[in-house]
This record gives C-alpha cells, sequence and structure tokens, in this order.
C-alpha cells in the first residue's frame, strides 16, 4: 500500500489510538485463548466496542504490521463460528446410539459380543454355544475399543466424527469444516519514524514548543521536594528561563481520557512544583476528570485531532508567554 493510503490511514482516530498502544512496547501483538475464543483483551478493553482484530487487519494489508500465525481453529461452514461439539456417529447409518467395550470373538461358534454378555459368574461363558472360555488368543480373542451401533447392530472400530455448530446447529464432516488461521501481529520497524511522526500525540506538542524557543525534554524528569525525581510525558522550560518549568502530560483515549491521569499528573505535580502543570487530553476529559482538572489547577488542552490539539495548544503558549513578558 501506497505512503498517501498510509497518511489517510492515520487521520482515522482509532487508527492513531491504536499506533501509539502499539509504539508504548506493545510492539508484539499475540492473541489470547480465553472462553473458547482468541481475542486481544487488553485492545478490546481500551477500544470498547470497536472491533480490534478488524483494525489489526488493515494495519497488516497497509504493510504497517506483519502476521505470524498463533493456531488454526475449525468454524463452521454455514455460520464461521468456531464453538462446536464433536459428535461420534455410525458410518454405516448415521446413528448417535452407540456403545463402546472390550468384544470378544468366540472362535469355535464365530460368536462376536461385548464382554459384558460373556460375564456369567465371574466366569467367561459364551452366549451363543453355552461352552467356557478358556484361553485368550486360543479358543477366544478379545478385541478392544470396538463400537456397536444400537440402531442398525453393526460394529465398528473407528466411528464418524462430526461436528455440530453450537451457534446455528448446523452438524458438518471434517471434508466441509472451513480451517481459519488464527494471526499474531508483529509492528513493522520501517515505519517506526513515519508512525511517531503521524500518530503519536506527543510530537505536535513537542515541536510547537521548540519553534517557540522551549528546550524539551520527552519524557523529561523533575527532582520533587520530597528528592524522589518524577517522570513526565513531556518537560520544557525556556532557553533563558529555566525556573519556568512546565509538566505536561498527554493522555489518549478511544473515547474520553478518564480521571486517573489527573490524579496521576497531580499526584507527581504536587511534589515537583512545575510552574505549570499541563494535560493534554485527546480527544476531551470526561466530566469527573474536568471537575478534578479544575479542583487541582491543572490546564487543560483538549482536541479531537492531532492539529486541532497543536492550534489550541498553541494559543495556550502564547497567553502564557504574554503574561510571563
Ligand atoms: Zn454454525
Ligand atoms: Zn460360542
Ligand atoms: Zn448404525
Amino acid at each position: 500500500m501506497s505512503e498517501l493510503s498510509r497518511l489517510e490511514l492515520y487521520r482515522r482516530g482509532e487508527v492513531r489510538f491504536i499506533l501509539n498502544y502499539i509504539m508504548r512496547n506493545n510492539e508484539n501483538l499475540r492473541p489470547i485463548f480465553k472462553d473458547g475464543q482468541y481475542t486481544f483483551p487488553d485492545l478490546d478493553k481500551l477500544l470498547k466496542g470497536i472491533s480490534t482484530k478488524s483494525i489489526l487487519e488493515e494495519l497488516a494489508d497497509h504493510g504497517l504490521l506483519e502476521r505470524y500465525p498463533v493456531d488454526i481453529i475449525l468454524t463452521c461452514p454455514e455460520c464461521r463460528f468456531n464453538d462446536l461439539t464433536d459428535r461420534y456417529l455410525c458410518p454405516f447409518c448415521e446413528g448417535f446410539e452407540l456403545e463402546r467395550g472390550t468384544m470378544i470373538e468366540h472362535y469355535d461358534c464365530s460368536e462376536v459380543a461385548f464382554q459384558k454378555y460373556y460375564v456369567k459368574n465371574e466366569k467367561l461363558i459364551c452366549p451363543k454355544c453355552h461352552n467356557d472360555l478358556k484361553v485368550n488368543g486360543s479358543d477366544y480373542r478379545k478385541i478392544e475399543s470396538i463400537f456397536h451401533c444400537i440402531k442398525c447392530k453393526k460394529d465398528f472400530s473407528v466411528p464418524k466424527i462430526t461436528h455440530k455448530c453450537l451457534r446455528c446447529s448446523h452438524s458438518y464432516s471434517y471434508d466441509t469444516t472451513k480451517l481459519k488461521t488464527i494471526f499474531g501481529y508483529i509492528f513493522k520497524e520501517d515505519f517506526r519514524d513515519e508512525v511517531i511522526a503521524n500518530c503519536k500525540s506527543e510530537v505536535p506538542i513537542i515541536n510547537l514548543l521548540k519553534e517557540n524557543g522551549y528546550l524539551v525534554e520527552s519524557p523529561g524528569t523533575i527532582k520533587g521536594k520530597s528528592g524522589i525525581d518524577h517522570i513526565f510525558d513531556i518537560i520544557a522550560h525556556r532557553q533563558n528561563n529555566e525556573k519556568n518549568i512546565f509538566a505536561i502530560t498527554v493522555a489518549s483515549s478511544y473515547e474520553k481520557v478518564e480521571p486517573e491521569v489527573i490524579v496521576s499528573h497531580f499526584s507527581k505535580a504536587f511534589d515537583a512544583n512545575p510552574s505549570r502543570s499541563i494535560i493534554v487530553a485527546i480527544p476531551t476529559l470526561n466530566e469527573d476528570g474536568k471537575r478534578l482538572a479544575k479542583l487541582y489547577g491543572i490546564d487543560v488542552v483538549n482536541g479531537n485531532t492531532l492539529k486541532e490539539v497543536r492550534k489550541i495548544f498553541k494559543e495556550k503558549i502564547l497567553s502564557i508567554n504574554k503574561i510571563s513578558f
């Protein structure tokens, strides 16, 4: 796929979100088998309702991820669902009422029947000719694990195995079963720079700060009053003013950013005591988050797209600079 089609892809919020997640040390996405399904539980939780699998497939189609096989599962030819149960049927009449056990063949009279019909008073007696059986291998033989069909009375050693779909009840055999490969996905390193430039939420803010004469560290550390080093997504200060420090946390969510981000930022900022505490929330904070930010005196920048974030952040910097000059 072309660069143009990838750039088109990066415009979508859920794509940027997932690529940001991958960039945070989740380069290898391997599905987990649970409750009869392969899923990506961490991503499913974050993406709430959007099909993780279809986005990963799209990213793989665009060459950003490489697929690798994890398993092959059997699926129903009717509905493609993979929850199935196996059934053993008679290969002659397809009856399902089968018995399985050890059979005995009595050589003298050619009787073949389950062992249970031979047992009488702890001895083996032929149910047909009523003679005692003597030595296994000489006057009779045992045949282990034989199926008997109650309907057509035939015996056989290998049943017909079919699958029954637990969703649509369709019965099917191995020759019509669909085989489905389950894939894991690995991020292709070749695209790291391109993805960071287009999807990493910190990038437009870092660039903007640099363009406006700030020295930037990302991630950056501030030593708190307690002596503990606190790490923020971005630390910035003016070249000629090392005391005027910004501590910035960048948080993105597929829906709204949860208040935990504010609490975590505040607990660090309380000790680190930067001049400005800023949270960039993409697309926006939820209501509790907004209330907390106001309570803690944290500046908030919201934006649906990185372009919008850049624009609003720029206005914020300009207004801050006006105050400090
Ligand atoms: Zn089905
Ligand atoms: Zn006999
Ligand atoms: Zn049968």
